[in-house]
């Protein structure tokens, strides 16, 4: 049986609060509001959630969704990334909160056999005016930049795969952390200066906080009034 196209439900939009793209992936799926979300139920909503992260280019998110006959393959690969999801999740709830050690290189096979599926070129192209503006005046009006080729399906994997691996190498895992609230599963990437983020968002978790500690406060008064 096909996997259905629709959700019987309306779903809210996903959440973009990871402030990383490797943490919004693990937030594709979560219970903010106690019933269990998913956003990634098949290959049409992962080529939706990767150009709503900013991570896949319109137009070939376009052409993924104008070739019918590859959602068979879509829905394969959103199944693929939803068992990474859950490798990702593991991974990242075990480090979370200290700096990785190079002992970690053991656990990380299954995102070095991803990483090495990818297909990069390198085109040369002229800088517009806004990016010369950052640089002085003699120097370059040409660059080379990487580009992926989105040949299949699977491809989708890689934008998800790269930015694992950035966090992975390139950040703090101590400064990743799942928020606060009970029973809130959603994780993000803390870029706050004082490193003192404790919420997914003030409008799930951080306003529900606050209002408890309000009718913890105000019970507390009471009781000093008796
Ligand atoms: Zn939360």
């Amino acid at each position: 049986m096909m996997p259905e196209r629709q959700s019987p439900e309306p779903r809210p939009p996903p959440f973009f609060v990871g402030d990383h793209l490797a943490m919004d992936f693990l937030n594709s799926t979560g219970a903010p509001w106690g019933k269990p979300i998913e956003w990634l139920r098949n290959g049409a909503d992962l080529v939706d959630w990767l150009e709503q992260a900013h991570a896949l280019p319109a137009g070939i998110a376009a052409q993924f969704r104008a070739e019918n006959d590859a959602f068979h393959a879509l829905d394969a690969v959103a199944d693929e990334a939803r068992g990474l999801r859950e490798w990702w999740r593991d991974f990242a709830k075990r480090h979370a909160g200290r700096p990785l050690t190079a002992k970690a290189i053991a656990e990380l096979e299954p995102l070095n056999r991803l990483l090495a599926r990818d297909d990069f070129y390198h085109i040369v192209e002229a800088m517009n005016g806004s990016d010369r503006k950052h640089i002085d005046a003699h120097s370059r009006a040409l660059r080379r930049r990487q580009e992926r080729r989105w040949t299949m399906p699977e491809r989708l994997l890689q934008p998800i795969a790269e930015a694992i691996s950035d966090l992975i190498c390139e950040a703090d895992f101590s400064l990743v952390r799942t928020c606060e609230g009970p029973n809130c599963t959603l994780m993000f990437y803390d870029r706050t200066k004082a490193h003192a983020r404790r919420w997914c968002s003030m409008a799930v978790c951080g306003n529900r906080a606050k209002a408890a500690a309000h009718r913890a406060r105000l019970r507390e008064e009471q009781k000093g009034r008796r």
